[in-house]
This record gives structure tokens, sequence and C-alpha cells, in this order.
């Protein structure tokens, strides 16, 4: 029994220049009917009758799928606390909507910047006009929770370009942000076109962070996580579970699940994943697993309760013995987060707990 279910949709349109995430380029229909007919198969094997507690539907780009394929799809979209399905602006028709409407309550819409000349240098061909239209689908259902991902850090976006895209953000009417820093991945046609020093240096990108801290704040949407933003009861409850080791089940390529001991990821590879390629297994020992648990935990600015813990006194024991900065964490009697220059500095106290 699987508490979350993460569904990995493999498809987009086009490939946006910044991305790494497995998806296929120009599927046609019949190859997504195979790909949902296989999900289906292994949805009826490994999750039904359970009820998990929350469904992430990702891409990769769900609502390419056809109005038929989503209806189908939303058997397993059912969940006891949110199904969150991500979208793009493109993709997102009154029709599809309304076949969703039922079944899920969350919806997180790539918009990456308001902006078409920096959308233009991620590789992101969507119009100002697509947004805004499916802005108004997406508020035309008031029962679902609103996200959007914006990304900064762009090359030649300034402070004030990031505050008026956090701005038109919160008129969109959001309830929850996601603001990632642009980070060349390898292999990428952005990483292939543009050199590292076109990125913004490591103290803009630590300043447009703290911008979305206080601008994001003001309009009452709090940082609950290094990139993520909410108001207060709409954060994302399965990555939430994700970030503090609950075991999640991933279907689809490149898809992946943990069982509370072993990670495993499905092969990133469509027709192999068809072909029933056995997934990777990565195996740590009980301790190793431990102490990643405990570092993607203090990615939250809320890290770790006592109560959270079997081992509550094993575990803060052996992060005091780190000695780590004290302006980097909070030891409290009953808990241990990371400040604001913590979350900062995450990569390298993440590090440190892997050590322990
Ligand atoms: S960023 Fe999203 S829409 Fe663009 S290629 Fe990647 S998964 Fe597809």
């Amino acid at each position: 029994m699987y508490p979350n279910l993460y569904i990995h949709v493999p498809f987009c349109r086009r490939k946006c220049g910044y991305c790494a995430f497995y998806s296929a380029t120009g599927a046609d229909e019949k190859l997504i009917d195979r790909w949902l007919d296989r999900i289906m198969e292994q949805y009826w094997a490994k999750i039904a009758p359970h009820t998990p507690r929350t469904v992430f539907v990702g891409g990769g780009t769900p609502t390419i799928l056809t109005e038929k394929q989503l209806d189908r799809l939303c058997t397993a979209l059912d969940s006891t606390l949110e199904t969150t399905i991500e979208t793009n602006p493109e993709t997102m028709t009154p029709g599809k909507a309304a076949v969703l409407r039922p079944h899920i309550t969350r919806v997180s819409m790539g918009v990456q910047s308001f902006n078409p000349e920096f959308r233009k240098i991620l590789g992101r061909r969507t119009d100002s006009e697509a947004i805004d239209a499916a802005v108004k689908i997406i508020r035309g259902i008031p029962e679902w929770q609103f996200n959007i991902d914006l990304i900064y850090g762009i090359p030649g976006q300034t402070l004030d370009d990031w505050r008026d895209d956090l701005r038109r953000a919160i008129d969109c009417g959001v309830n929850h942000l996601s603001c990632y820093s642009l980070t060349l991945e390898e292999g990428t046609a952005l990483a292939a076109a543009c050199g590292c020093e076109q990125i913004a240096d490591d103290e803009l990108a630590a300043d447009m962070w703290q911008m979305a801290g206080e601008v994001l704040a003001e309009a009452g949407l709090m940082r609950y996580e290094i990139s993520n933003y909410a108001r207060p009861g709409f954060e994302c409850r399965h990555n939430n579970a994700v970030w503090h080791g609950e075991p999640y089940l991933g279907l689809g390529p490149a898809a992946s699940s943990f069982d509370g001991a072993d990670r495993w990821t499905e092969t990133a590879s469509l027709t192999e994943w068809l072909e029933d390629k056995k997934p990777e297994f990565d195996h740590l020992d009980a301790r190793m697993r431990r102490n990643e648990i405990f570092a993607f935990g203090l990615r939250t600015t809320a890290g770790w309760k006592r109560a959270q813990w079997e081992d509550w006194e094993g575990i803060a024991a052996d992060f005091r013995q780190l000695q780590l900065p004290a302006e980097l964490i909070v030891i409290e009697p009953d808990g241990i987060r990371l400040t604001d220059r913590g979350l900062l500095l995450w990569d390298s106290v993440a590090e440190a707990c892997l050590s322990m």
C-alpha cells in the first residue's frame, strides 16, 4: 500500500530549452494510448483498491492527453487528500478542465516568466494570450488550488523584472507558487547555447530568492520549502510527504518510487518502459537512507519535529556533532530546522548530513 502516487506523463509538444525532465515530443495518439493502457494496468495491479492520500500527475505535459484519454486516466486519480495535475497554458482547454474537475483538487501550471523575451530565452513558445486564457479557465473552477511555476536567474533578468513576474503571478489569483533558480542542465539546448557566464551569478540569484520571500509574504504566500510558497493551508501535501520520507509509488518512464527502505527509478525511455525493462534500484544502507531523508526534510522551513522520528535522540545527537555554523541551523528542544541562510545553502547542509 502506497500513501502517495506519482504518475509521469512523458509527452510534450516541444522540448523547452532548459528542460532535463524525460519527455518525448511528437508522440501520436496511438502511442499515448499504449502508455495509458500500461499505466492503468499497473494502477490496478499495484494501487487499487487502496486509495492513496495524494496523487501527483506530472510530466511532461499531462494535459497534452485528449479529453477521452484524460477521462480514462481519471479512474486512477482518486485520492483522499489531494490530486494535482501539471499543465501548460497552451494545452489547458475548457473541455479538458471539465473532464478533470470532479477528480482533481490542484492544478500546477508552468509559466516560467510572464515576459515574452525571457520565455523566448528559455525556449518556451507559449504566447501571452494562451497564459491569460488558461488562467481564466483555471480560475473559473474556484474549488481548485492553483500553483504557477516561475524561473528566476534567466540571462538578462534584473531584480525589477523578477519582481514584475512575481506580481503578475500573484495577480493570477494563485494560492501557491514554485520559484526555481535557472540551472544549466547537461544535454539541454540552453546549456549548449549559452555559457555559464550568462546565468545569473550566485549573489543575484540569492537576492532574487530573498526578494521572492519578501514580495510573496506581503501577498500572504509564505515560503514553506526552499522553492515553494503558499497561503497557509495550501501547501502541496504530496511534495511535503515526499520531502519527509513517506513512501510513494511512481508509475511511468523515469518515475521514482520509495517503499520506506529502497528507492528505484523506471527507465527514462518510453520504448524500454513499454517493453517492461526493470527499474534501476538505488540500494542504500539504513543509516544512509535515514540521513538522506533527514536532509530532505530540512528543505522545508518547518524542518523536523521530535514526534516525526522514532529515534529522535539518535538523529539529533548525530546532527549536533556536525557542528554546523549557528547562522545556518536552529536546534530547539522539539525540533531542528534551517535558518533562511541555511535554506539558501541547503546543498552544503545536505552534504554534511549524508556524512552523519
Ligand atoms: S519544461 Fe515542461 S513543457 Fe517544457 S519540455 Fe520540460 S516537461 Fe515539457
